[in-house]
């Protein structure tokens, strides 16, 4: 696993320098702990490189062992790649995994920079500071667990655990290739810790992540455990069994491939919100269901206020860190079962099931001050970014998703034009005029007029 290529969500601060070192523009934190972690690698190979009988053997496996890896940034060269925000799965591990457990620990500190370079050379150019922090977290990861293995386990310093298991058994009985299962896991939890860590510090604290394992991530990381260990057995074996080995690793390249590129085909690239199309589908199943079981769900159009603005006086790559950051401020925002896309440009939808004209309304309003409270700066000039939302709620202004995305761009339409900063309901239906239906209307304002507290804060 690889923190993502691309800067990181910017959650409620986007930032704003524009220094030629893409590496500075990085938080400070994220900075201090990719270079606690270089130093660090840099530190323990010195002394592993010191300790370690280097033989030609070795030597032998490991180059093998770089070109298995090479061989396989090629196949996923000509598949190419999609570039997920987030956190990357890769089938990577195929190549690690027999390196920690065939070779001395100093070699899981080596192994990723011949492959980064590869991937960054052949595959895809991106942020070099971050291809080396993931080449120093899988050299951290690879190399502790190697010391396990290796000094540990198979120097006999583990005693039998409970009689089932005999310290230093190799890697072809079956205690041996369990304790080597255990380890590759323990690599694995390591490696995504490190990089989960430097997302954490990136997107800043008190803000959610993104979940490290879902049910996808996990079964990548399974496959890549398994054939990482299969490699190791043969390669073990004998070398010459690397030739068998290569062509299933590149079959289920090409399978994580093309469920990322699925993925792709779902979401939006700039936020990683889901698509139009995507959101329209899945939206108009929600509304269906609620409609057959009589039940609520609203619909909101969010529409960043004056973002033509914000390209014309800080740039379009500035623009696109905005929408990224509020697409990651509304997220943050929703629940579970919310439905969130970008609609195009700045615009985004949002899909609320089981909520009335109160709910929506109020949630619309969270959406709003979140964002209207974002600390975004350039230069250190404060930058003011603001949204108008027009809510339409099932049953009172619509019963498909067409009447609802009508009914929420028409009363987008006056948000924008009664002042913008402010969510609105659609005119002339219900909940217009202070009637908003529910029992507790009298704490809502006039939908109708401005929302309140009427904040004047625009783009500057
Ligand atoms: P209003 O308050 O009326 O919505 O004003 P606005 O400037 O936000 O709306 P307008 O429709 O005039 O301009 C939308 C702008 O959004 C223009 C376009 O350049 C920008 N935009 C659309 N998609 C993207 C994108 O992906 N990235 C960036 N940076 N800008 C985008
Ligand atoms: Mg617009
Ligand atoms: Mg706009």
């Amino acid at each position: 696993m690889s923190i993502s290529e691309k800067p990181a969500a910017p959650v409620g601060r986007v930032p704003g320098g524009r220094s030629s070192w893409p590496v500075l523009q990085e938080p400070q934190g994220l900075i201090v702990y990719m270079c606690l972690l270089l130093v660090a690698a840099l530190f323990l190979f010195g002394v592993a490189f010191a300790l370690t009988v280097f033989s030609l053997k070795d030597l032998v496996t490991f180059t093998a062992l770089v070109v298995g890896a090479a061989i396989s940034v090629e196949g996923s060269r000509r598949l190419g790649t999609p570039t997920p925000a987030g956190f990357n799965r890769d089938l990577l591990g195929a190549w690690w995994f027999p390196v920690v457990l065939l070779l001395p620990p100093v070699y899981s500190l080596l192994i990723p920079i011949p492959v980064y370079l590869m991937v960054q050379q052949r595959t895809r150019r991106t942020l070099v500071h971050r291809r080396v922090f993931n080449a120093t977290s899988v050299g951290l990861s690879g190399f502790l667990v190697s010391v396990i293995w290796h000094g540990v386990w198979g120097g006999g310093l583990v005693g039998g655990l409970g009689g089932v298991l005999e310290a230093g058994e190799p890697l072809t009985t079956g205690p041996g290739v369990l304790v080597a299962v255990l380890c590759c896991a323990g690599f694995t939890v390591l490696n995504t810790l490190l990089v989960a860590l430097a997302a954490r510090i990136s997107s800043g604290p008190g803000n959610s992540l993104r979940p490290m394992w879902d049910r996808e991530a996990l079964i990548v990381d399974a496959v890549e455990l398994c054939v990482g260990v299969t490699v190791a057995i043969l390669a073990q074996l004998s070398l010459f069994l690397l030739v068998i080995a290569v062509p299933p690793v590149l079959l289920l390249q090409r399978s994580l491939l093309y469920q990322q590129l699925q993925m792709a085909a779902r979401t939006d690239p700039k936020t990683g919100l889901l698509n139009a199309p995507t959101w329209e589908q899945e939206a108009s199943v929600e509304i269906a269901r609620a409609r057959s079981s009589r039940g609520r769900a609203a619909v909101l159009i969010v529409d960043i206020d004056h973002f033509k603005r914000v390209n014309d006086s800080h740039g379009h790559l500035f623009g696109d860190q905005v929408l990224l950051g509020v697409a990651t401020t509304i997220a943050q925002q929703l629940r579970q079962s919310d439905l969130l896309g970008r609609f195009g440009g700045e615009e985004f939808v949002v899909l609320l099931p089981g909520s009335d004209t109160t709910e929506a309304w109020r949630a619309a309003e969270r959406l709003r001050s979140q964002v209207g409270g974002m600390d975004i700066a350039v230069d250190g000039v404060p930058v003011h970014i603001t949204i108008s939302i027009g809510v339409a709620v099932i049953g009172d202004h619509g019963n498909d998703l067409v009447e609802l995305l009508t009914a929420a761009d028409l009363a987008l339409y006056r948000a924008k034009e009664t002042g913008r900063n402010r969510v609105c309901l659609p005119a002339g239906r219900p909940g217009v005029g202070g009637t908003i239906p529910g029992p507790r209307e009298a704490e809502l304002p006039d939908p109708g007029g401005p929302a309140e507290p009427t904040d004047p804060r625009e783009v500057t």
